[in-house]
């Protein structure tokens, strides 16, 4: 039997229909931006293997980093217990994060850091003694697929079977060009009419909704009307961090901090699962308390995994790296001409461009679900020509890993052309 024989007969797949998709492709290796299968059939990673992995596959200095850890402390338990992986973590991160993060908790993925956030924005207030419930998040957000994170997720698609179920969330329109004052009333309004706890986004580009950016000024201005309201800010940057738009995380090109941020894929470098949510002295102090039932009770039992942890410091290690800062200015580059060079192509609506991340919109006859047909006939093509990409409905987007050559971004390139042609 191969190994995608075996595959049916006991697996089954996130986000996967197992009627009507295809056989998952069974991948054997990898490395670089380039994996093979079991046929020995060469991809191109164009997408990093969902957004976890920029130093590419079967990095040797992340694995290392890996197999010294696993030899030396592979796991211990962090109630009660801490280790210097852990603390070396923390002490990378106040380097880099926004001033204002003072405390980091860990978990395992971003769905659970997601998940710590909306628990802490909703505990901050009742240790407070305050009656604040409500959720406040952008139409077609994408936060995970926990429950809490599903609350918050605003793509109907993947949230469908649990309405009714939720806590409760108050959307408002993402501030994308023109809609900018839609938004800052729509916050205002959702402030003043209900009691509101936190409000959770994914800070310039709402990644699973297609790549859909937004300014930082319009960001500057919701976090600004939060804060003289009292209302805790929680920027996911699980897609966003560790250098995908260009600077290490998103916030950094918007003049407000955020009271709590999400990190997750790309912590590891694509190696390890792990998350990170962190937080200001002043959110931490909410539950600092000589009453036990005033502390955060969450809790998973990999918490701070040092294995984990060392992946992350090697990861980390390697972004700051001038040869990685290079790189990611190098694909920027990359990025613009061909947006240039397609943009007023008749066949495409828009494209756009942030740090590392490209999309382009593509003309579509019918309305565009996203499953719908015009996007299995992209991804079928770009699999068969060797191209790992996944539309979003009539959206193609490129998030690659930063060691992509240009020689491979070409290719991606051409091959979006091409599909471009074909549909
Ligand atoms: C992927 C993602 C999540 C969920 O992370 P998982 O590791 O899949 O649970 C949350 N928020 C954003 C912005 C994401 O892109």
């Amino acid at each position: 039997m191969t190994l995608q024989e075996k595959d049916s007969q006991y697996l089954w797949h996130p986000y996967t229909q197992h009627k009507t998709s295809q056989t998952p492709i069974a991948i054997s290796r990898g490395e670089g931006a380039l994996l093979w299968d079991e046929n020995n059939k060469e991809y191109i990673d164009a997408i990093a293997s969902w957004w976890v992995n920029p130093f590419g596959h079967s990095n040797k200095f992340i694995a290392d980093a890996i197999y010294k850890q696993l030899t030396t402390l592979e796991h211990v338990l962090f109630g009660g217990f801490t280790h210097e992986p852990a603390i070396k973590v923390a002490e990378k991160l106040m380097e880099i994060l926004p001033k204002n993060q003072q405390k980091i908790f860990f978990s395992d993925n971003g769905s659970t850091a997601v998940e710590v956030a909306i628990k802490v924005a909703l505990q901050y207030f009742f240790n407070k003694n305050e009656k604040r419930t409500i959720i406040i998040a952008f139409e077609n957000a994408f936060h995970g697929d926990t429950f809490a994170a599903m609350a918050a997720s605003g793509i109907s698609f993947y949230t469908q079977a649990f309405q009714g179920m939720f806590i409760d969330v108050v959307r408002i329109p993402v501030p994308v060009k023109g809609q900018e004052e839609a938004s800052f009333n729509a916050l205002k309004n959702v402030i003043q009419k209900h009691n509101c706890a936190g409000f959770i986004f994914e800070p310039l580009v709402q990644g699973a909704a297609g790549m859909v950016m937004y300014e930082p000024e319009a960001l500057e201005k919701l976090i600004e009307i939060c804060k003289e309201n009292n209302v805790l800010t929680i920027a996911d940057e699980v897609m966003t961090g560790f250098g995908k738009t260009g600077k290490t995380f998103a916030m950094d090109y918007v003049n407000a901090d955020p009271d709590m941020i999400c990190l997750s894929k790309a912590l590891t470098g694509g190696t390890i699962p792990m998350a990170i949510t962190t937080f200001t002295q002043e959110v931490f102090d909410a539950f600092y308390d000589d009453d036990i039932n005033k502390a955060l009770f969450h809790g998973h039992t990999f918490t701070a995994n040092p294995t984990g942890c060392a992946a992350a410091l090697a990861s980390i290690d390697l972004l700051q790296t001038e040869e990685m800062q290079d790189n990611i200015i190098r694909i920027n580059k990359n990025h613009l001409a061909f947006q240039k060079k397609i943009e007023n192509h008749p066949k495409v609506i828009t494209a756009r461009t942030l740090g590392v991340i490209f999309a382009v919109e593509i003309k579509s006859d019918s309305e565009e679900s996203y499953y719908g047909s015009m996007r299995t006939k992209l991804y079928n093509f770009f699999i068969e020509k060797g191209v790992v990409l996944r539309p979003v409905g009539n959206i193609v987007y490129i998030l690659p890993p930063y060691i992509m050559t240009n020689e491979q971004l070409q290719k991606v390139y051409k091959t979006i052309e091409e599909a471009i042609e074909m549909v």
